[in-house]
């Protein structure tokens, strides 16, 4: 027999961060590879879903969700990103961001075109664009404020070219673009006609008083630009399956359809929960849960300090990068794992966010965890150091 698999296949590997998740349950470590907030979901969010599941929210939606879910993602937008948004024709319900940002790549994109990148990335992104035969061209962020330079956007066009990503805050950096830094990309996406998909799934985790800006919001911004957000991190609800992405009607249509060939339609009693969750839930919500994580940053960052794996502090999100240049080891890959033999602490290697050699040198803690386990965590660390 010769059945083959796809050429793609070699591309669509198994992620670092499954990776050391198993490696990490085969010691009985603490977890802090995978970016997962193990707060508890808000109750509001759980009696929608079971409420719903008892009124006979048990069939498919419609294939861009819920009329009441768009509602209050429209909503949303307008409060925290002064964002206008039509909730009929610009939002598009999908299974998460990651299905979200699938369903645009589909409906926006073809194989053979080149794809403005920030380094370090979120591998979802580059997995699903090498998927779809979509080429990445990489800017890098230089730490440890994490600037670009605006040359360096204009070097990776080509004829080719034909959106920008965007993640802001950004996993793993926890950059926060600021309002300047997307004025440039503003400009830049203008003057090359390209679309910007911005990846807003930790637009409340935002530390030291500083703003999330919507890059949409932006002028000149509004028509080019394909929000995606979700509820998977501000709910804590990663298996729930549920974000959005907002844009013009002229995208969201064909998003749609391709969110329909793909996903059908996300899990309908879920979508209840998460509109009564943005309904109910409030600032001071979103300020708490910010709070607690960056309350968190600190002392993880204190830390990583203390044994000599030196942090960067993140603006935002909930992910530290550090340097792991002083644990044995050639690759990064091979440092995170002495990390976690010797204390059984996960977390993933830099190389995960990196086409080159830096990411070799770092890697990435996710510390939104619940705070007996984060303390633990902290204690298995600091075995290092002694
Ligand atoms: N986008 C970014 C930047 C992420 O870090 C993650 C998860 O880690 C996702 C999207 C996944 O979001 P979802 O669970 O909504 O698919």
């Amino acid at each position: 027999m010769t059945l083959k698999v796809s050429k793609l296949r070699p591309l669509v590997a198994q992620s670092e961060i499954r990776n050391m998740t198993l490696e990490c349950a085969r010691v009985g470590g603490v977890n802090l590879a995978q970016g997962v907030c193990d707060l508890p979901v808000p109750k509001v969010v759980m009696d929608g879903v079971t409420g719903a599941m008892a009124d006979g929210y048990n069939i498919y939606t419609r294939f861009d969700g819920l009329p009441r879910l768009r509602q209050a993602i429209a909503a949303k937008q307008k409060k925290y990103a002064r964002m206008d948004v039509d909730p009929e024709g610009q939002v598009v319900v999908s299974a998460g961001a990651t299905g979200a940002f699938y369903a645009a790549c589909l409906a926006l994109l073809d194989e053979g075109d080149e794809v403005v990148v920030f380094e370090p990335y979120y591998g979802y992104h580059i997995v699903t664009m090498a998927a779809l035969g979509i080429k990445p061209v990489y800017v890098t962020l230089e730490p440890p404020t994490w600037e670009f330079c605006a040359e360096d956007l204009e070097k990776a066009v080509t004829g080719k070219t034909r959106a920008l990503i965007l993640n802001t805050p950004s996993n793993p950096a926890g950059k926060v673009f600021s309002r300047e830094e997307l004025a440039v990309i503003a400009d830049f996406a203008e003057a090359h006609d390209l679309f910007v998909f911005t990846d807003e799934i930790y637009e409340h985790f935002v530390f030291d008083g500083r703003e999330h800006v919507a890059p949409a919001t932006l002028p000149g911004m509004a028509r080019r630009t394909i929000t995606i957000s979700g509820l998977s991190k501000v709910f804590a609800v990663t298996g729930w399956r549920l974000g959005y992405a907002v844009c013009d009607p002229e995208w969201a249509l064909p998003i749609g359809h391709f969110n329909d060939l793909v996903y059908v339609c996300a899990p309908s009693p879920l979508q209840i929960g998460a509109a009564r969750g943005l309904e109910e839930l409030g600032e001071d919500y979103y300020r708490g849960v910010s709070d607690d994580h960056q309350h968190k940053r600190d002392l993880f960052c204190d830390t990583l300090r203390s044994i000599g794996l030196a942090p960067h502090v993140p603006e935002g999100a909930y992910y530290t990068l550090a340097d792991v240049t002083s644990l044995p080891g050639v690759t990064a890959k091979e440092r995170a794992l002495h990390l976690l033999e010797k204390t059984g602490v996960a977390c993933v290697p830099g190389s995960a966010f990196y086409s080159g050699p830096v990411g070799e040198t770092l890697a990435r803690f996710c510390f939104a965890k619940e705070m007996d386990v984060l303390e633990d965590a902290m204690h298995r660390l600091r075995r290092l150091g002694q």
